[in-house]
């Protein structure tokens, strides 16, 4: 008797701020392949490679079952010959050569642990393995001269390295908050990144802060940091200043991904509940803070709330299907030379002509 299996042939659109990617995966152990081929090729310079790689998890993750055979992705948009390789190895030998090849390289891990050093970037651990650094131990043994950033990194590397909980990010929220009411009365803050994406665990805590008074936020940072600072939160803090002007190097100008805004990356010391007896009472957490002008303020939220991929193809959406340029600052119309202001994120998303995506559909 003949039997008829139906087999889903999966389809999607091709920029990921089109899709509704929550973070409900069911293909992860195809989309952390694919991770770690990005990650690999990012830790080797190689960022268009890496970029591709992102591209292609993102579109499976957004699938709605799990993929049983290469031929159910046939219609989708980002999958290349290189990324429907290291699936099929998966679905048909149950594991990737490349990948398991990868994550076995002395190189791969060696740049992996270097890098996981708060402030140590892929050129700086590129040029310590170049001088025969292999590790951490090797690293401190050698007497290299570490800027302020890498030796807060290096001291607090296991709790850096250990992922913050929600309800960490809550304390570290409920700290903030303070901060801010205490400089600033009607300042606001909101909580972005991964955390208002939903997700449970993250690297750091990022904020967002503002004032509904258009100019009240000028000078909020370093009275934020220092009230932090006096109040024995901060391990470590580096304040850059807000260099935005626009119209001047805007929007207009789409270079980097890089935005202006008055912004601090700090290391909070938390304190944990404790229990046992010897057990540390606190941990080392990285915490982002940013201030916008209310007027700016939707689009920094939007910037700000990830994921990374999806802020990408925001901006890519914008460039090359409606000529405009988008950053956390704005949005500017290039074909009608002006700036469009929004006050919500929904606006911004009926300027560039796409539906509406709410924050934890933004896990691409
Ligand atoms: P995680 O849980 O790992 O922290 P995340 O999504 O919160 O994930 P972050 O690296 O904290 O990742 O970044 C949060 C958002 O802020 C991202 O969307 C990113 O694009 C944006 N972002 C981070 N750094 C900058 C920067 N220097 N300039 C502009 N945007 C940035
Ligand atoms: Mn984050
Ligand atoms: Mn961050």
């Amino acid at each position: 008797q003949l039997q008829v299996l139906e087999v889903v042939v999966f389809s999607a659109p091709s920029y990921a701020c089109q899709r509704r990617t929550t973070l409900d995966n069911h293909n992860a152990i195809l989309t952390d392949a694919l991770s770690l081929l990005a990650e690999n090729a990012e830790l080797s310079g190689e960022d268009g490679r890496g970029v591709a790689f992102r591209r292609a998890a993102g579109v499976l993750k957004g699938l709605p079952e799990p993929v049983t055979a290469v031929t159910q992705l046939v219609g989708l948009p980002c999958l290349g010959g290189h990324s429907l390789r290291v699936v099929k190895d998966i679905l048909e030998n149950g594991a990737s050569c490349e990948v398991e090849d990868t994550k076995q390289s002395e190189r791969f891990k060696v740049l992996k642990v270097l890098t996981g050093i708060f402030g140590v970037g892929v050129k700086t651990a590129e040029r310590w393995i170049q001088e025969g650094i292999r590790g951490l131990q090797q690293l401190q043994d050698s007497g290299r001269t570490l800027n302020r950033a890498q030796q807060a990194g290096l001291q607090h590397y296991e709790d850096l390295n250990q992922h913050v909980t929600r309800s960490e990010a809550d304390a570290v929220a409920a700290v903030v908050e303070e901060a801010v009411a205490s400089v600033l009365p009607g300042a606001r803050m909101t909580l972005i990144g991964g955390f208002r994406r939903g997700k449970l665990t993250g690297h750091d805590v990022d904020f967002l802060i503002t004032h509904p008074e258009e100019g009240r936020e000028v000078g909020l940072m370093p009275k934020v940091v220092s009230w932090l600072e006096s109040q024995g939160f901060l391990l470590y803090q580096k304040t850059t200043k807000n260099s935005y002007l626009e119209g001047e190097d805007g929007p207009a100008r789409p270079s980097s991904n890089m935005d202006r805004f008055e912004r601090c990356f700090s290391i909070f010391k938390l304190t944990e509940e404790v229990n046992g007896e010897g057990l540390k009472p606190w941990r080392a957490v990285r915490v982002d803070l940013v201030v916008s002008p209310i007027s700016q303020f939707a689009f920094a939220l939007l910037g700000w709330t990830g994921s990374k991929l999806f802020e990408r193809e925001l901006r890519r959406w914008a460039g090359h299907k409606k000529a405009m340029s988008l950053s956390s600052h704005a949005l500017y119309d290039n074909t009608q030379r002006r700036y469009l202001r929004a006050s919500s994120e929904e606006e911004i998303f009926a300027h560039l002509g796409l539906e509406y995506i709410p924050p934890s559909e933004r896990n691409a």
